[in-house]
């Protein structure tokens, strides 16, 4: 994975507020990238926690320094560490039925970079990078260098909406689209208004909480002035991934015309108790955030350990909704390949 090449770097004018200047790319610059790094910042050792480098070499440590500012030193069951520690078990033979392709992404190209699954939806993978490395990632075996229709690639999904009308929205995936940057993002949003047929931007990004800063002035501006309804879903797994910093990048975003959506996926040993669900969707919503999903783990290479089984899922799911508005209460979701939509369990 590699990222883009640093852009259009905005002057640093002295006097200018903090907030003004915070670079995204400096930050990127400063995130951990290996389990011994991550280990020694936390200041736990090899012996408290049994971590394969084996699994760290197949897809490497990330961490960027806003979610590392969150992580509890010394405890090595922290639920934000458990999302990104490369652990033993992903090196453990697999229950049938896991694999690299989970969701069959493969069988649903449409293009370059570009997947249609479901109706009136186009899929554009736009980069391979993301900011973190996510331990259960469905797409941790996906070839990104080879399929990804960002990085002045648009023409081929602009083409494919303007030939086809039913397409009404566009979902930014990834990797995560807002590791492009700013010029680049343009270069797809100037054109895209341009096409009446597409009603909907839909961008899907981990980055306000784990990168605050990429949502900068040059962002929001960007965004303010697309011009069709704009759906931004976020990735949020355990509410103490919500601090300020990422409260006031999802305000700005909100404050750009978005709107803001979650989803998450549930986790064992991460997510998967009551106590955490309810208070994770109660302190989004206080962040301006609706529920969308909350997905069953894609059975991924390497992510077994993280499994919640159906049943214990469904009746996580029953307990909220006794508990919580109807409206704070996730879709309990799964993706079965070749289905015309995500199922929805509960
Ligand atoms: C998940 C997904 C979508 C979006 O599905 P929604 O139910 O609308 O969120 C669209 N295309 C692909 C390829 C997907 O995997
Ligand atoms: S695509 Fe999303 S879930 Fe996967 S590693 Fe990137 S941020 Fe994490």
């Amino acid at each position: 994975m590699e990222y883009t090449a640093k852009p259009e770097a905005a002057a640093i004018h002295p006097g200018q507020p903090l907030d003004a200047v915070a670079d995204w790319q400096q930050d990127m610059q400063t995130a951990i990238r290996s389990l011994d790094t991550l280990l020694t910042a936390l200041a736990l050792s090899p012996r408290d926690v049994a971590v394969s480098r084996a699994a760290a070499e197949q897809f490497p440590v990330l961490v960027t320094p806003a979610m590392l500012a969150r992580m509890r030193p010394g405890d090595p069951r922290d639920p934000l560490l458990l999302q990104f520690l490369p652990r033993l078990e992903e090196t453990f033979s697999q229950p049938p039925g896991y694999g690299g392709d989970p969701v069959s992404d493969s069988a649903a190209l449409r293009g370059e970079g570009l997947l249609q699954k479901y109706a009136g939806r186009l899929l554009a993978i736009s980069t391979g990078a993301c900011a973190v490395h996510c331990r259960y990632c469905f797409r941790r075996h996906f070839p990104y260098s080879e399929q990804h229709a960002g990085a002045g690639r648009w023409q081929g999904a602009l083409t494919l909406l303007r030939d086809d009308p039913s397409l009404h929205e566009l979902i930014l995936s990834g990797g995560d689209p807002l590791m492009l940057t700013d010029r680049r993002l343009a270069a797809l949003l100037e054109p895209l208004a341009g096409i009446a047929s597409v009603r909907r931007l839909r961008i899907h990004t981990r980055l306000p909480v784990v990168l605050p800063s990429r949502i900068d002035a040059g962002l929001a501006a960007l965004l303010t002035a697309f011009p069709r309804a704009l759906v931004v879903v976020v990735h949020v797994n355990h509410p103490r991934e919500l601090d300020t910093a990422a409260a006031a990048a999802l305000s700005r975003l909100r404050h750009a015309g978005a709107l803001l959506l979650n989803q998450a996926v549930l986790l064992r040993g991460i997510n998967d108790d009551l106590s955490t669900q309810m208070t994770l969707w109660q302190t989004l919503a206080d962040a301006g955030v609706m529920p969308y999903y909350l997905h069953l783990l894609d059975p991924v290479t390497g992510a077994a350990h993280f499994d919640v089984p159906e049943h214990e899922a469904r009746a996580l799911v029953a307990a909220l909704r006794a508990r919580l508005p109807g409206y704070l209460v996730p879709r309990l979701a799964r993706e079965i390949p070749g289905e015309p939509a995500k199922t929805v369990l509960a």
